[in-house]
C-alpha cells in the first residue's frame, strides 16, 4: 500500500497537467469543473470551465443567470439535464445555504446531483478531508493492480473497492493523492494500451504479472433501458367523451387503446414541445422490462388534429377497449380529481 501511494504521487509530481481547477481550492470552482467534466473529456470540457468561469465568478452570479443564459453557454456539451441541474443546485446552494458550500463530506451529499464521487471530490480538493475519489479511472488502477476480478459494478466489487481506495488514501495529504490516482488512470493505467513498459509500479503489479492487464477491470453488463418520453394529448368533445387511439404494430401496447400521443427523443425535447403548454398534474414515471417511459399528459383540442383517427369513448365505456396500465393510473387520479376536462383553449 505504502509503496504504491508514493510511487503515484511521485510520478504525479513530473507528470501531472496543468489544469486551472487545480490551482484553486473554492469549492464553487471545483464543483463547476467536476460537473462539466462528467461524461466530457478534458480538453473537450476546457473551454467550457473558462466560459462559466469568467461570465459567473461566483455561485451567486450563476445562481442569478437565467436558465436561458446557462443554458446557451452549455450548448454543445450535450446532457442539457446536467446544465439544467448545475443551474438549480446554484440556486439551492444560495437559498437554503446562503451561498456557501457545505463543508462536509455529507453535507456536500445534500446537494442535488451531488453524488458520492463528487462530494468526495470538493471535500478533499477544497477541503483537504480524507475521503476517496472512486470514478472510473481509480476502479482501473485498484483492479489492475491488485489483480482484482470482482465487477466493479456489482455490490460485493463495489464494497472491496470502496475498502481498498480508503486504505490507500494518503490521509495526510488526500487532495494530492487523489489526483494523483485519478491522473495515473486518465494517462497512464489507461483502458486501452496502458503503458505499462514505462510504469512505476509494473513490478508489483498483479494484473501485469497474470497477463490480464486487458480484461480488467470487468464490469458486468447490464441489459440496456431504454428511456423513453411521451407526451399524451387529453382531448375531449362537447359530450364529455375522451379521444383514444389505437397502438399499431411492433412496439409496446400493440393494439391498445391510448390518448393521442407525441414521443419525443430526450427529455430536454419534450420540454421545449412543453414550454408553451399546461400540462395536467406531475409527469407520471411508469417502468417496463427494458424500458422506463416518462409520460406528460396536456389538454388539447381537435382541431389540433386535422388528420385523427380518433375515437371518442365515455371513461364510463372504457372495459371494452383495452388501455395501457399507464393510462388507466392517470385516468384514475384525473376521474378522482375530478380536474378539467375542456378542451385546452
Ligand atoms: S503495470 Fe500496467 S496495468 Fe499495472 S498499474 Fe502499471 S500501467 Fe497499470
Amino acid at each position: 500500500m505504502y509503496a504504491l501511494r508514493e510511487a503515484l504521487q511521485l510520478w504525479y509530481s513530473t507528470h501531472k497537467r496543468d489544469l486551472p481547477w487545480r490551482h484553486t481550492q473554492d469549492p464553487y470552482a471545483i464543483w463547476l469543473s467536476e460537473i462539466i467534466l462528467q461524461q466530457t473529456r478534458v480538453d473537450q470540457g476546457l473551454p467550457y470551465y473558462h466560459r462559466f468561469i469568467s461570465t459567473f465568478p461566483t455561485v451567486n452570479d450563476l445562481a442569478q443567470a437565467t436558465q436561458q443564459e446557462v443554458l446557451n453557454l452549455w450548448q454543445g456539451l450535450g446532457y442539457y439535464s446536467r446544465g439544467r441541474n448545475l443551474h438549480a443546485t446554484a440556486q439551492q446552494i444560495i437559498a437554503e445555504y446562503n451561498g456557501v458550500f457545505p463543508e462536509t463530506y455529507q453535507g456536500l451529499l445534500k446537494l442535488k446531483g451531488i453524488g458520492p464521487y463528487t462530494a468526495a471530490a470538493i471535500a478533499s480538493f477544497a477541503f483537504n478531508l480524507p475521503h476517496a475519489v472512486l470514478d472510473g479511472n481509480v476502479f482501473r488502477v485498484l483492479s489492475r493492480y491488485f489483480g482484482i476480478d470482482l465487477p466493479i459494478n456489482a455490490t460485493e466489487g463495489k464494497v472491496l473497492f470502496e475498502q481498498l481506495a480508503n486504505e490507500l488514501l494518503d490521509r495526510h495529504a488526500p487532495a494530492l493523492h487523489n489526483q494523483a490516482i485519478m491522473e495515473f488512470g486518465a494517462l497512464q493505467c489507461k483502458p486501452v494500451s496502458p503503458n505499462c513498459k514505462w510504469c512505476p509500479v509494473s513490478d508489483s503489479c498483479a494484473a501485469l504479472k497474470a497477463n490480464k492487464v486487458d480484461i480488467l477491470p470487468i464490469k458486468l453488463k447490464k441489459t440496456k433501458i431504454k428511456e423513453r418520453f411521451f407526451v399524451y394529448h387529453v382531448i375531449t368533445n362537447q359530450q364529455q367523451q375522451i379521444a383514444f387511439q389505437q397502438r399499431g404494430p411492433k412496439d409496446i401496447w400493440e393494439g391498445l387503446f391510448e390518448f393521442p400521443l407525441r414521443e419525443f427523443e430526450d427529455d430536454d425535447k419534450a420540454a421545449a414541445y412543453l414550454q408553451d403548454k399546461t400540462t395536467i398534474g406531475a409527469p407520471y414515471k411508469h417502468v417496463l422490462t427494458h424500458q422506463k417511459i416518462t409520460a406528460h399528459f396536456i389538454a388539447d383540442r381537435v382541431e389540433n388534429w386535422p388528420q385523427n383517427n380518433f375515437l371518442f369513448l365515455d371513461i364510463s365505456d372504457l372495459n371494452a377497449h383495452p388501455i395501457p396500465r399507464l393510462i388507466d393510473k392517470f385516468l384514475d387520479t384525473f376521474v378522482q380529481n375530478n380536474l378539467d376536462v375542456k378542451p385546452a383553449l
